[in-house]
C-alpha cells in the first residue's frame, strides 16, 4: 500500500466507547484539520486509546500525503514519555487512522487560558519538559514545528505530552537513506502565525540546533 501502514480492520477495535468516524453517536476528543480524533476501546485488551482519523479524500485533496506519511514515520521513530506515543496506524478506504495514547487531561491551552498567565514555577517546568522532548527528537534528526499549547495534552495523570507532528520535518536528507544520509537546513516557513520560530522566519534555513 501507498502509505505502508500495517493493514488491521476498524472492527478489530470494537467495543469501542465511540463509533465509526461518520456515527453522531461517537465520543469527539478533538476535531483536526482532517477528520476527527475518537476515544476507542481495544477488544481484548479493554485498553483505551485516542484515534485520530485522517480522510484521505481531503489529504489527496490539499495534496498532503507526504505529511500523514511524515507524521507517522516521526512517531513511529520517537519514544520518550514527554512525547504522545503512537502503538498503530492502519487504514481503509476513507481514512488513514494513527492509535495514540489517550491523554483525557486536555490541552495545556486550556490552562493557560483559564490561569491567564503561568507562575513562573509552573513556567520553568514546562519549558524544561519541552526541552527534554525536543532533545529526544534532535537525536533522532526530527524537527518539530508546531509547538503551541494546543499541542501540548495532559493525561489523567497531568504527564505533559507533546502531541500533532504533522508539520514535523528531518534535517538528514531522506533520499540518500542508504548511503551516507546528508545533513540539510530547512527553509519551509510553516506552523502557526503567533508561534513561529525567530530561526523559521529569519529565512537562513534551520536545522533544529540553537540558532
Ligand atoms: P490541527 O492541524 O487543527 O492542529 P490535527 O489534524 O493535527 O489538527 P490533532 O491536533 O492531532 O489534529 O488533534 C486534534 C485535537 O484532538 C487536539 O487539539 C486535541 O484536543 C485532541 N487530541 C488529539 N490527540 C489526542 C489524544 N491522544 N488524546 C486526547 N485528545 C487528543
Ligand atoms: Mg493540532
Amino acid at each position: 500500500h501507498k502509505y505502508h501502514l500495517e493493514h488491521i480492520k476498524f472492527q478489530d477495535l470494537d467495543q469501542r466507547i465511540g463509533g465509526t468516524p461518520d456515527d453522531p453517536q461517537q465520543i469527539i476528543l478533538g476535531q483536526g484539520a482532517f477528520g476527527r480524533v475518537l476515544i476507542v476501546r481495544h477488544k481484548s485488551t479493554k485498553e483505551t486509546y485516542a484515534l485520530k482519523c485522517l480522510n484521505k479524500e481531503q489529504i489527496v485533496e490539499n495534496g498532503l500525503e507526504q505529511h500523514v506519511v511524515d507524521e507517522r514515520k516521526v512517531m513511529t521513530m520517537i519514544d520518550h514519555p514527554f512525547l504522545l506515543k503512537l502503538h498503530k496506524s492502519f487504514w481503509d478506504k476513507k481514512y488513514v487512522y494513527l492509535l495514540l495514547e489517550l491523554c483525557l487531561g486536555g490541552e495545556l491551552f486550556t490552562f493557560l487560558r483559564k490561569a491567564g498567565r503561568f507562575t513562573e514555577k509552573a513556567s520553568r517546568f514546562y519549558a524544561a519538559i519541552v526541552t527534554r522532548a525536543f532533545e529526544h527528537m534532535h537525536d533522532k534528526h526530527i524537527i518539530y514545528r508546531d509547538l503551541k499549547p494546543e499541542n501540548l495534552l495532559l493525561d489523567t495523570d497531568n504527564n505533559l505530552k507533546i502531541s500533532d507532528f504533522g508539520l514535523s520535518a528531518f534535517s538528514l536528507s531522506q533520499s540518500a537513506e542508504e548511503h551516507t544520509p546528508v545533513a540539510q537546513l530547512l527553509h519551509t516557513t510553516c506552523g502557526t502565525p503567533n508561534y513561529v520560530a525567530p530561526e523559521v522566519l529569519a529565512d537562513r534555513g534551520y536545522d533544529g540546533k540553537a540558532a
